[in-house]
């Protein structure tokens, strides 16, 4: 726990155990059960209609025209993009991996399981040639962990944070990488050429760029998501504000087409600048209601004495007002809008109290 974490506590517990905040009379016909009458409520805002985490939802919101993606052949079970001079992006429409071919061979870029054992086959479509070398863009099995069942022996290049990760992991569907590097590191392979580079820790340590600059494309997983919210939390961002930053480093590097790691299509610039609008639009969104929101207005006295109580009361109507502010812009702009929001919201309050 922090500093400011725990002289905020404090600052709650003092506030409950010391100031009336909210009139005991609310809670007069409640017979000391605990539950806050209904009629107390109407003098707050309003519960965001978007459901609330652990609340069912019946019916998501459609996903808009914009965030789709041309569709996958069932039979195939996959979907091959022609990004131009050798450079292929294999996608299932939820996850996205990339190859290059050069002149003697092919080069790996992840290995997602929902479709690894079938990338031998989208490379035999356009090539004979042997997989020589295999890239993590970081350790999340969820995009390498299909790299042993592509066989043969092939060189595994990573970020050195990505090793010691999958050190640790242990895991025998995600070999370790024989080649390593901490800032950048040049593949040349035949007349073709990947630039990777490391921007630090954001979505996780040893989360790489990958660019072909032959083919001005640009590969960064799990940081945007074009058309599309990101997933829970900024996509489980280990360090939002350098997540945040990096997706502006996104925006101002050169490049014609992105390959996200997820969601159905590539991206491009207009989406990169989506996706930092809305990181903005969130961030004021929480700000504000950090300021704006009071601690301990809805909170039954009889929970006075638990600080822990008062927290989550007052969090969660600093999400819920971060919610309603982000709807009417915001739930027809991006797909999946209604299935995160609430997650972004707690993610953001939480980055900007104590990071
Ligand atoms: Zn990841």
């Amino acid at each position: 726990m922090t500093r400011a974490t725990l002289v905020w506590l404090v600052t709650v517990l003092l506030l409950l155990t010391h100031i009336s905040v909210c009139p005991a009379s609310a809670y007069a016909q409640d017979s000391g059960s605990g539950a806050a009458p209904a009629a107390h409520e109407a003098k707050h805002p309003p519960e965001p209609s978007i459901p609330a985490i652990g609340v069912r939802n019946t019916k998501y919101l459609d996903v808009p025209a914009s965030a789709k993606g041309p569709p996958v052949d069932p039979a195939k079970g996959y979907r091959l993009q022609d990004l131009g001079q050798g450079l292929y992006m294999i996608t299932d429409n939820i996850y996205q991996s990339m190859f290059l071919v050069y002149d003697r061979g092919v080069v790996v870029v992840d290995a997602p399981p929902n479709y690894a054992t079938r990338i031998p086959q989208a490379i035999a479509e356009v090539t004979s040639r042997p997989m020589t070398h295999v890239i993590y863009s970081h350790s999340h099995s969820d995009h390498i962990g299909g790299s042993k069942s592509l066989g043969g022996h092939p060189t595994i290049i990573a970020h050195q944070e990505t090793l010691r990760l999958l050190q640790r992991a242990n895991d025998p569907k995600r070999p370790l990488p024989k080649l390593t590097f901490s800032e950048r590191y040049t593949l040349r392979v035949g007349q073709q050429v990947l630039e990777l580079s490391y921007h630090g820790d954001a979505h996780e340590p040893g989360n790489i760029f990958i660019s072909a600059p032959a083919q001005r494309v640009l590969m960064v997983v799990d940081v945007v998501f074009p058309g599309w919210m990101p997933w829970r939390r900024f996509a489980l961002a280990q360090d939002i504000p350098a997540y945040f930053a990096q997706v502006e480093e996104i925006r101002t590097l050169d490049w014609d087409t992105l390959v996200g790691g997820h969601v159905a299509r590539t991206g491009t610039h207009a989406d990169v600048d989506v996706q930092a609008e809305f990181n903005g639009d969130v961030k004021q969104a929480a700000a504000t209601a950090l300021v704006s929101t009071k601690p301990g207005v809805t909170l039954n006295p009889l929970d006075s004495a638990n600080p822990w109580a008062g927290f989550d009361n007052y969090i969660d109507r600093v999400a819920g007002q971060c919610v309603n502010t982000l709807m009417p812009k915001w739930s027809t702009r991006l797909a999946g809008f209604d299935v995160y929001v609430w997650d972004q919201c707690y993610a953001m309050e939480q980055s900007l109290r104590i990071e």
